[in-house]
């Protein structure tokens, strides 16, 4: 497996800010990622994981260490009727897609959501009143200080709402294992045509964004709502914009950096507190190198 130097990594997340890393590779089978990183043990180095980069604002800072990547982690396994295992690098809508075509129900609302199982499972993505953890049954681990592969149950994975007990720095979500149930085609892809349609029409999807970036301070009062009603849908900070269409989608005009999100996501949390009493908590992890006042957007 190759092992990059000094690599541009600007196009592995979905909101395209400039960023480089040290060191990059893409296992492809478990055998290699376990290779990888008795060599990552070997020479010392820090490492980051990076799934489909969906929820990550990565620094513009140099990325110190190796980032691995799951992208080549992505095969399905079916297990029986109702049970499939996947790989973590697996694509959402790719797993929504296949299972639709075998008429099994249950991953719909992952239509539209760009993320990977891996990086769905750390933050127990959801939309449309479901969620990751509502058809999980488990997960494998490998354990980054042991080396060794761990089954976690559901209950072990700790999920709640858009989080994990998972922790990238001493976990490395190998695979996942879900229980579907048997549907009708016809309905299922019209759940799936549905979900799509609510998503375009309500979210500037062909924007380069992290989709919603901070959480929505309570149930019901969704932080775009917030944001509508502080009056500062495009609100710029260099080529960084708030989106006019979803307050709580932040777009890449161009050839946005991480300090630039980093002073957007600043002037809405102050102008949330000030003007509504409300601390706004980021959704969007921080990944590399950020200044202390930058870190505490996520204090
Ligand atoms: C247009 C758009 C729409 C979106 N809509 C939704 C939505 O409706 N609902 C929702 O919940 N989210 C939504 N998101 C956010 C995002 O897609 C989800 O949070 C998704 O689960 C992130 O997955 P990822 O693979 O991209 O994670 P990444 O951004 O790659 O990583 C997120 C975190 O997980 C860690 N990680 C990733 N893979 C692994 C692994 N295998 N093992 C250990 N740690 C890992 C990373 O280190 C990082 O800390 C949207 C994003 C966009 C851009």
């Amino acid at each position: 497996m190759e092992i990059q130097h000094n690599t541009d990594i600007s196009k592995l997340t979905t909101l395209r800010v400039k960023a480089s890393a040290e060191l990059f590779a893409a296992p492809s089978s478990v055998d290699e990622l376990l290779e990888l990183f008795q060599e990552i043990k070997a020479n010392n180095w820090t490492w980051n994981i990076l799934g489909a980069g969906s929820n990550t604002l990565l620094s513009s800072r140099p990325l110190k260490g190796i980032l691995v990547s799951t992208n080549n982690l992505d095969f399905v396994n079916k297990i029986d009727d109702t049970h499939y295992e996947v790989g973590a690098g697996l694509r959402m809508p790719k797993f929504c897609a296949l299972m639709s075509r075998e008429a099994l129900s249950g991953t719909e609302f992952m239509e539209g959501i760009p993320g990977s199982i891996g990086g769905g499972i750390v933050m127990n993505a959801g939309a449309h009143a479901a969620e990751i953890s509502d058809i999980l049954v488990a997960a494998k681990l490998l354990n980054l200080k042991t080396l060794e592969l761990e089954d976690w149950s559901k209950e072990d994975l700790g999920l709640e709402y858009r989080r994990s007990k998972v922790n990238p720095q001493t976990h490395l979500i190998v695979s996942a294992a879900f229980e579907l149930k048997p549907g009708n085609k016809d309905q299922i892809r019209a759940l799936v045509q549905a979900n799509n349609t609510a998503r375009t029409t309500r979210q500037p999807i062909k924007s380069f964004t992290c989709g919603c970036t901070f959480k929505n301070p309570k149930v019901g009062y969704g932080a775009g709502q917030l944001i509508d009603e502080l009056g500062i849908k495009g609100h710029k900070v260099g080529d960084f914009m708030i989106s006019n269409l979803h307050g709580n989608f932040f777009e890449n005009q161009g050839e946005g950096t991480s300090f630039e999100f980093c002073e957007l996501m600043k002037f809405v949390q102050v102008k949330a507190k000030v003007d509504k009493g409300i601390e706004l908590k980021p959704e969007v992890k921080p990944m590399g190198e950020f200044s202390e006042d930058e870190m505490e957007i996520w204090s």
